[in-house]
C-alpha cells in the first residue's frame, strides 16, 4: 500500500521495522535511516528475507536539509520519527517542505530545558493543514494506546468521562543495580522532573515523587508508583468531554528510585555543560554513556508490564467506572522481536499509527494528538499485531 521512511534504529525502531515487515501488505517498501548507519544495515541483514522491501540510509535529523534529501530521493507516503524528541521539529519541518505525512511517539523537547509540552508541535497545525498532510503526534504507548484507549471509552462507554487515572506499570527485572528501559537521557529527564495532573483545567505542580501509591495491578500485584507529569494529560484534558482530573502514575522499585537519588545528589543527572578535562561534558549525557544500553536489556528482563487507563465517568445518568489495560510479557517480546516490552509497547502503536495513515483509515491534514481519530481500527491492530487488551468494569481506584 505504500512506503514508510522510519528514522532512528534504537529499540523502540527495531519493534517498529519488525512490526512493518509482519504487516507487509501496508508497507511495502521502507528504508531505515539513522545516525549510525551500521545499525539500520543490521536490522535489514535480520529481515530482508520477508515481503517488505528494505532499504537503509545515513541520515542527521537535526539538519533539515539532509532530511529534505533523503526524503526526495526515497519518495515515502510518510515518515516515522523514532529518533529523539529533539529531533521533532527538523523532521516536521522536512516533511512540510516534501509534503509527507509525520508520526512520532514522543513530543518535541529542546536539548536544554527538561520541559516537555505540545506547544511548539501544535505549532505547525496551520502549515500541515495547508499543505494537505497528516501530523499524528504521539504513536507511542504512552503517549498512544492510552489515547486511542481513551478515545475508545468515550465512544463507546461513556456520555462523559470526568477522572482518568493513566497507570504504567514494568514489573521487569532485569538484573542490573540501575538501569533504564529506554534511552537514559529522556528517562532521566522525565522523572527527576517536578510531577504534575490537571485538576478543573489548571496544572497542579508537585515536588518529583512527591506523591506515591501502591495499586494491586492485574496478572502482576501491588506495586509502588509515583504520580509524574506525562505528556498526554495536556491533550487529553482538551479532546475528552467533561474531564475534571487526569493524572499519570508510573511504578518504580526503591532500588532504582535509591541509585537515582545519590545520582541526583552527586550532580550526575543534571543537564548543565560542565567543564572537564578542558572539554564541556553534560554530566547526564555521561551518566547515559556509563550505563547499560536499553537494547542490551532483553535477554536480561524477565517479568510482566501492565500500561492502561482508569475512567470514571457517567453512561445513561448513572456512575460508572471502567478500566482498559494492556499486559506484556518481557520475555515473549524477546523471543518474537528480540527487544524487551518496553521498546516493544512503543514499536508496535508507532507501527499502528503509521498503518492508519498509509491505509487511508485515518487522514485528517494538520497536526492532531492520536485521541482526535477513531479508535476502533487501531484497536482491532491491537489485538492483531501483539498489545491485545482487556477490560474490567469493577476496577480497584486510585484514591
Ligand atoms: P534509542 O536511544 O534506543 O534510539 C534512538 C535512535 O535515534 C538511535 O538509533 C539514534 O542513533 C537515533 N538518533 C538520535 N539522534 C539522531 C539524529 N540527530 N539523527 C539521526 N538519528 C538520531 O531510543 P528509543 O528507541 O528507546 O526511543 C525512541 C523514541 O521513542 C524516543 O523519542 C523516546 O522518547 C520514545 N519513546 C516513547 C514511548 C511512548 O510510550 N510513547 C516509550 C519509550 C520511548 P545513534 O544510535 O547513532 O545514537
Amino acid at each position: 500500500m505504500g512506503k514508510a521512511l522510519i528514522i532512528g534504529a534504537g529499540g523502540v525502531a527495531s519493534v517498529c521495522v519488525h512490526k512493518c515487515c509482519q504487516n507487509s501488505d501496508v508497507f511495502e517498501e521502507i528504508c531505515i535511516a539513522s545516525r549510525t548507519k551500521s545499525k539500520c544495515d543490521a536490522l535489514k541483514e535480520k529481515l530482508d528475507r520477508g515481503k517488505t522491501k528494505i532499504s537503509t540510509a545515513q541520515v542527521n535529523a537535526d539538519n533539515v536539509e539532509e532530511l529534505i534529501e533523503l526524503i526526495n530521493k526515497f519518495k515515502p507516503d510518510v515518515v516515522i520519527n523514532l529518533a529523539l524528541p529533539y529531533q521533532d521539529l527538523t523532521i516536521m519541518d522536512a516533511c512540510l517542505a516534501t509534503k509527507t505525512d509525520y508520526v512520532d511517539t514522543a513530543n518535541y523537547e529542546p536539548l536544554d530545558t527538561a520541559k516537555f509540552e505540545y506547544k511548539w508541535q501544535w505549532a505547525y497545525r496551520e502549515r500541515f493543514e495547508q499543505a494537505g498532510i497528516t501530523a499524528l503526534l504521539g504513536s507511542g504507548f504512552d503517549p498512544g494506546v492510552t489515547g486511542v484507549f481513551s478515545a475508545y471509552a468515550q465512544k463507546h462507554e461513556f456520555d462523559e468521562i470526568n477522572y482518568i487515572d493513566i497507570l504504567d506499570c514494568n514489573a521487569g527485572d532485569h538484573g542490573y543495580p540501575f538501569a533504564t528501559n529506554f534511552n537514559p537521557e529522556i528517562n532521566i529527564r522525565e522523572v527527576s522532573a517536578k510531577g504534575s495532573y490537571i485538576e478543573n483545567g489548571k496544572w497542579v505542580e508537585t515536588e518529583p515523587m512527591e506523591i506515591k501509591r501502591v495499586y494491586n495491578f492485574p496478572e502482576i500485584g501491588e506495586k509502588d508508583m509515583y504520580l509524574l507529569h506525562h505528556e498526554e494529560l495536556e491533550s487529553l484534558a482538551l479532546n475528552i468531554k467533561g474531564i475534571k482530573r487526569i493524572r499519570f502514575f508510573m511504578t518504580f522499585g526503591q532500588s532504582y528510585l535509591t541509585h537515582l537519588k545519590c545520582l541526583e545528589n552527586v550532580g550526575m543527572t543534571s543537564i548543565e555543560p560542565i567543564e572537564f578535562e578542558g572539554k564541556q561534558i553534560v554530566p547526564l549525557q555521561f551518566l547515559k554513556a556509563v550505563l547499560p544500553d536499553p537494547a542490551s536489556l532483553g535477554p536480561r528482563t524477565k517479568g510482566k508490564t501492565n500500561i492502561g487507563c482508569i475512567f470514571i465517568g457517567k453512561k445513561d445518568g448513572k456512575d460508572k467506572t471502567y478500566y482498559l489495560y494492556n499486559v506484556c510479557d518481557h520475555q515473549e517480546c524477546y523471543k518474537e522481536v528480540g527487544s524487551q516490552a518496553v521498546s516493544y509497547t512503543t514499536g508496535v502503536p508507532a507501527m499502528i499509527g503509521a498503518a492508519m495513515l498509509l491505509s487511508g483509515k485515518w487522514k485528517k491534514p494538520g497536526v492532531h494528538n492520536i485521541e482526535e481519530f477513531d479508535p476502533d481500527p487501531f484497536m482491532d491492530a491491537l489485538n492483531k499485531f501483539g498489545l491485545p487488551w482487556k477490560e474490567s468494569y469493577s476496577p480497584e481506584l486510585v484514591d
